[in-house]
């Protein structure tokens, strides 16, 4: 398969439908940031265990938890639901720890890095059509 490496605009891009690998949605509607329901997962830091809020827009860095990560802690993602870990073989290219993935509901997912303060994360989205389908009919149209 061909991969497309796309700039998305920070706050672009909002995760409607993330998941667990076991497909539990990750969605909470109980709590906003930027007033939108947030990505919710388990954390487990230097032994405590504790819950993480994601701000749901891709590339806002922001996130509340009830443990106190500092920067350099690298923390590790559960999903609430299955206690599957969301961490993916795939390590970071920068801190070489593995990065935790959220899964979309088309087979795109999103990787970040858990280290506290990195920033290396990456969007894949692997149904184009729904995304493309403008811009094709777009370039078909006759010239005038
Ligand atoms: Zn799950
Ligand atoms: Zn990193």
């Amino acid at each position: 398969m061909e991969q497309i490496v796309l700039k998305v605009p920070p706050g672009k891009i909002f995760i409607k439908d993330g998941r667990c690998p076991n497909n539990c949605s990750l969605m909470n509607k109980d709590k906003l940031l930027s007033g939108k329901p947030v990505v919710t997962t388990l954390v487990r830091l230097k032994g405590d265990t504790g819950t993480m809020h994601f701000n749901a827009f891709y590339g806002i860095f922001e996130y509340e938890t009830d443990l106190d990560p500092q920067q350099g802690d690298v923390v590790d993602l559960y999903c609430p639901h299955c206690g599957t870990a969301l961490s993916v073989p795939e390590k970071c290219t920068m801190c070489h720890v593995h990065m935790f993935a959220i899964h979309l509901p088309d087979g795109g997912e999103i990787r970040a890095c858990p280290k506290v303060g990195c920033r290396n994360h990456q969007l894949t989205i692997v149904d184009l059509d729904a995304q493309f389908a403008e811009f094709y009919n777009e370039e078909r149209r006759p010239k005038m």
